[in-house]
């Protein structure tokens, strides 16, 4: 299955010029390519009888070769691969426009969408650093995934250049990734995309690939890091499920089977749906977050059928889907070459003191805040969980 990232780009001086000039090549080629095919078909309406073949993406490079880079020297500056793609890509949207599944292409203007495809020599290079014809080596804000491409598209928003490209993988489930394998939909995971922590994780941040971090999965909130970051979850998932009992209170007289009844199951449904699909993406977003930015992460091995017995526990932990968590991570920390501490879960993680290591002996659910008979120490029990779990692997 083919998958999409895109992240931005750190480019130097002299990179950004040389981007600059590509997108100017990519979008000369595709003007010029779509005047003479539109050319071409104004000659077929006009005189039936003597139609020219519409040309194939080759046909239109073979041309452009010949007749237009002879005469814009600049196009040698710039890899071939970028013209041949825009042409690709031109010769695509005529074929989407003939099938009438989109619409007749237009002119780019400068400026607007700026972006170009490059093909061939595209390479990955360690954590941070993307090898792409004749511009050379770029380097990314973010770690990028340890796979192998072909092709990589290079693309500007205001003053910021990203790169994307795409990645077979064998395995995982479209929906791992929270996009559909037939929309080939960026994962979009662009730096800053943090779930709204702490500001230090700005869209500058430098990656950090080298330090540990424990998560203690919890039932106030998501998940609470070693580095102090707390995950609160959905919000908005609460909301939607009081919105959904309330409809199932509703719907409890209705005659089943009647219009009003499956209208209203319809919308029960949907909220369900929805509710599946926020619960995912809060979960995709923290297990990217993890094992993108952290050389190894550390969790609990939780005993997750002994915990279900526990009636209270039973539905927080149903909710913040601890099963899904374990196997999001497994997969992603090998795609970012990060590793997964698993710790055995008689590890007292909530009942040591973080400071001095005591153990207390006994530790109610209710006590948020851990206390240490021993060294006196006072910090919040899910961050004290945390904060010994990222010891283990220290
Ligand atoms: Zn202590």
């Amino acid at each position: 299955m083919l998958l999409g990232f895109k992240t931005e780009l750190k480019l130097n001086k002299a990179q950004r010029t040389a981007v600059r000039k590509h997108c100017g090549v990519a979008r000369h080629a595709w003007n010029w390519g779509l005047a003479l095919t539109k050319q071409i078909l104004d000659h077929n309406n006009a005189l039936p009888e003597a139609k020219i073949k519409f040309p194939s993406a080759i046909d239109l490079h073979k041309w452009l070769v010949a007749l237009v880079k002879s005469e814009n020297e600049w196009y040698y500056e710039c890899s071939k691969t970028a013209p041949q793609q825009a042409l690709i890509a031109l010769r695509e949207a005529w074929k989407r426009c003939f099938n009438k599944t989109g619409g007749v292409p237009k002119f780019k203007k400068k400026g607007r969408r700026d972006s170009f495809t490059l093909e061939g020599a595209v390479k990955i290079l360690g954590s941070n650093k993307i090898q792409v014809p004749v511009i050379g080596v770029l380097k990314t804000y973010e770690r990028l995934p340890q796979v192998l491409t072909k092709s990589a598209t290079i693309s500007r928003q205001a003053d910021r250049w990203f790169i994307s490209f795409r990645f077979d993988v064998e395995t995982a489930d479209p929906s791992d990734f929270g996009v559909s394998a037939q929309s080939n939909a960026s994962l979009r995971l662009r730096s800053g995309q943090t779930l709204g922590l702490s500001p230090e994780r700005s869209r500058r941040a430098e990656p950090r690939h080298t330090d540990v971090v424990g998560v203690d999965l919890g039932v106030k909130n998501l998940a609470t890091l070693s580095t102090g970051e707390v995950i609160a979850g959905a919000k908005s998932y609460k909301k939607y499920e009081a919105k959904l009992s309330r409809m199932q209170w509703l719907n409890r007289n209705k005659v089943i089977g009647s219009a009003n009844w499956k209208k209203a199951n319809l919308q029960i449904a949907r909220l369900h749906r929805k509710i599946a699909n926020i619960r995912k993406d809060t979960l995709h977003k923290l297990t990217t977050l993890l094992a993108k930015n952290h050389g190894t992460v550390v969790i609990e091995d939780l005993n997750v059928s002994g915990m279900m017995a526990n009636h209270k526990l039973a539905k927080a932990i149903a909710d913040m889907s601890f099963f899904e968590f374990r196997r999001q991570l497994t997969y992603k920390c090998e795609l970012y070459g990060s590793k997964l501490v698993v710790v055995d879960r008689w590890f007292p993680s909530s009942k040591t003191c973080s400071n001095c290591g005591t153990k207390k002996e006994t530790l109610t659910l209710n006590e948020r805040v851990f206390e240490c008979d021993h060294c006196g120490f006072e910090i919040d029990r899910d961050l004290n969980a945390a904060i010994n779990l990222s010891k283990i692997a220290s």
